[in-house]
């Protein structure tokens, strides 16, 4: 039989990156939506139209201390020819105005007071010049409206305050705050359960006897679920027996939107996720054509998603960011999914895996020619200092040999620079 024609981007038994994704998009859906407090609110997605039920200012009020009077009073005052005025009272903030202003009247007004009914025009204290007898001279006769906030000048009743699909960042919480919705409809934050798999862990507090290693990866995927704005909950390290992960998983599954486990997935005999949820039908274990993070489990476990991730921090590392990181986005209901790309330079030789997208960390600068990309370190997918030195991975195409120092590569940005 002829040999079957050879696919770089998914060599024989491995999916494509790609299809991986979709695969774990397709089966993830926005959480149900909340009313939620301001305070709780904040850095969620609105799920609908945000309207304003009133104009705001919903009063007119004085931009300045000074005299509240009618335009007409003082059209023609001047330092030398001041209008002459009766003070009728005071107009106070947080109050409705006690009385009107007249013709030939003025009353006091303090900044952020409601206009008292009969004046259009505020005269600064500065431009006044108040008498003993219950008097004020004006020097000056600005225009009707001037130092006057109308009412409505900022929003009218029936606009959008903010779109649903937006997500509410300070200005937004400011917004919903002065115009009266204080529990906006939103999607929550999902609440992740984060455990790590592996008789060799320790936590990072313990010292390691000879061949144990301190769990890097409860403490790796809580920073990256922070970013992404989900609150992750901590379940821990389980040892690698099935019984006690099931026990671990349905212990926190009340509380828990999703689920993410690292360590165990790949064809070991002690692969404990693999052997717990296997045959249970609902999370699928697979191969995807990328190094590091080649064997994933993704599934649903009591309906709710269940990310498999291997074991190694690198490959923990660029699974939450091709994988889990879109995937919680989509459950707050955000519409960009994925990291900013740049076009960069590589100062250095980078070698790929034949058949598989390399995710090379790299620190990427700008350079007065464009962006430049320098590799952290070797490939290995235990390095993790290679991620902590690194703002970007760099996509080196399944085919690829080498990609020689001095040609160009894609690379998603996972922080700013200045980081
Ligand atoms: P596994 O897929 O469980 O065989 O894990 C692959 C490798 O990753 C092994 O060398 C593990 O010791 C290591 N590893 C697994 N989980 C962690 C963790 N939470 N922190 C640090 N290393 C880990
Ligand atoms: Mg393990």
């Amino acid at each position: 039989m002829a040999a079957q024609p050879h696919d770089h981007d998914a060599p024989e038994g491995l999916l494509a990156v790609e299809e991986a994704r979709e695969r774990v998009l397709g089966a993830i859906h926005p959480l149900a939506p909340l009313r939620l407090p301001l305070t709780d609110a904040y850095g969620c997605v609105v799920s609908e139209d945000v309207v304003a039920t009133h104009d705001l200012p919903e009063f007119a009020s004085s931009a300045m201390d000074g005299f509240a009077v009618r335009a007409s009073d003082v059209a023609d005052a001047t330092p030398s020819q001041p209008a002459d005025l009766k003070i009728v009272g005071r107009a106070l903030i947080g109050h409705e105005p006690e009385g009107t202003v007249g013709a030939g009247e003025a009353m006091h007004i303090a900044t952020g007071a409601p206009i008292p009914g009969g004046a259009d025009v505020v005269v600064p204290i500065e431009n006044a010049m108040v008498d003993g007898d219950g008097r004020v001279r004006l020097l000056d006769g600005p225009a009707a409206g001037t130092h006057v906030r109308p009412h409505g000048e900022d929003v009218h009743e029936g606009d959008v305050l903010v779109p649903a699909g937006k997500r509410l960042g300070a200005p937004e919480l400011g917004l919903l705050a002065i115009a009266g919705h204080p529990t906006p409809l939103v999607h929550p934050r999902p609440r992740v359960v984060v455990l790590s798999t592996g008789d060799e862990l320790v936590s990072p507090s313990e010292t390691p006897a000879f061949g144990q290693v301190r769990d890097a990866n409860s403490a790796l995927i809580f920073g990256a679920l922070r970013e992404m704005g989900a609150m992750p909950v901590m379940a821990g390290i389980v040892r690698d027996d099935v019984e006690s992960l099931r026990e671990t998983i349905f212990s926190f599954e009340i509380q828990a939107d999703a689920f993410v486990s690292s360590g165990g997935v790949s064809v070991g005999e002690r692969d404990v996720v693999k052997a717990a949820f296997f045959r249970r039908g609902d999370v699928d274990f697979y191969k995807v054509a990328m190094q590091p993070g080649m064997p994933q489990g993704f599934g649903h476990v009591e309906g709710k998603p269940y990310f498999g991730l291997p074991g190694n921090p690198v490959s923990v590392f660029v699974s939450l960011e091709v994988f889990l990181r879109p995937a919680i986005l989509k459950m707050m209901g955000r519409t960009h999914l994925f990291r900013p790309e740049v076009t960069a330079t590589l100062t250095e030789d980078v070698r790929g895996p034949r058949g598989k997208l390399q995710y090379a960390r790299v620190e990427v600068r700008r350079e007065e020619g464009g962006w430049s990309a320098a590799p952290t370190g070797a490939r290995g997918s235990n390095l993790i200092s290679t991620v902590a030195r690194a703002n970007g991975l760099a996509m080196i195409p399944a085919g690829t040999d080498v990609a020689p120092a001095g040609s160009t590569v894609k690379v998603m940005l996972f922080r700013s620079s200045e980081d």
